[in-house]
């Protein structure tokens, strides 16, 4: 079992490719801010291909753009230069038939509506009826049987972020845009979380963008992880994960799994041996 690494993404032909072309295809992206007279450039001409269903990572060092990518994919920030696809359609085309599942580490919950009624609201925006058996199926998954009821102010951070995996979850997603969801769990949780999200994904494929701070992580989700580094941000390099699937926690002991960490710290760490954050 080899590490593939790639420094350029195949991208350049989408069209010629019918897999690349349904799954996430970012072109030439790049984004330049304006701060009054300054201007910031978040990214600069990114390029990066993955597959309908497949679950990417990015990783890198604070500032370095992750989160204006997701953005840009939700349609939240428009791109400077550069397109954008994901499965086939426009972040518009996306927006509009509410096939995405988004989860930000700081997607604020509405205060006055309670745990349930927070999971149905994206339901509710998109005129959808609810499904109770799937809210209540969410509800179960994400461990917050007997607190259906509360407020989030009754809650912990962590509670409050399996809240907003399930209210990603419940429009039943063909894209998930996951903006570091479990980044205030403790370890143990967010381990489980991370077992669950895969599962869930195995069962429901969607064509998945994470960002992350751990490269564990990384390694046991994906089947491609995107480094970038910063000032400007780039993509530094890809990695294809080649380990076997269904991974099961014990797929984090063997010395493959090891490997590719190794080999993504190196590549975000280099000789420093320092993480920027
Ligand atoms: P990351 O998620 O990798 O930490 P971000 O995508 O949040 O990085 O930010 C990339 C760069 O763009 C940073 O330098 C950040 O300060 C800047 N940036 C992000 N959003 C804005 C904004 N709305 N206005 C100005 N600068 C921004
Ligand atoms: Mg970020």
């Amino acid at each position: 079992m080899g590490i593939v690494t790639s420094t350029a993404v195949a991208t350049s032909d989408p069209a010629g490719n019918p897999e690349l072309a349904s799954g996430v295809n970012i072109q030439g992206l790049t984004k330049t801010f304006s701060l009054g007279r300054k201007s910031v450039q978040a990214l600069s001409d990114v390029d990066l291909g993955t597959r309908k269903d497949s679950f990417l990572s990015l990783l890198g060092p604070s500032g370095c753009g992750k989160s204006t990518i997701l953005r840009i994919l939700a349609g939240l920030e428009s791109p400077t230069t550069g397109s954008i696809l994901v499965n086939g359609r426009t972040a518009v085309e996306i927006q509009r038939d509410h096939s995405i599942g988004i989860a930000f580490q700081d997607s604020a919950l509405l205060p006055w509506r309670t745990v349930e009624k927070n999971i149905r609201l994206p339901l509710e925006v998109a005129g959808i009826r609810s499904d109770d058996a799937l809210v209540d199926g969410l509800i179960d998954l994400v461990g917050l049987r007997g607190f259906e009821h509360a407020k989030p102010a009754q809650l912990s951070g962590g509670m409050r972020q399996r809240v907003s995996i399930a209210r990603c979850l419940v429009v039943q997603p063909s894209i998930m845009l996951l903006d570091e969801p479990f980044g205030a769990l403790d370890d143990m949780t967010r381990q489980r979380m991370n077992v669950e999200l895969l599962r869930i994904w195995t069962e429901r494929p969607a064509t998945t963008l994470m960002v992350t701070h751990g490269i564990s992580e990384a390694v046991f989700l994906s089947d491609v992880v995107a480094v970038m580094s910063a000032r400007p941000g780039r993509i530094a390099e890809v990695v294809e994960i080649d380990l076997p699937r269904p991974r099961v926690p014990e797929l984090m002991r063997t010395p493959e799994f090891h490997a590719y960490v190794d080999r993504l710290s190196e590549i975000l760490f280099g000789g420093r041996g320092e993480p920027d954050d």
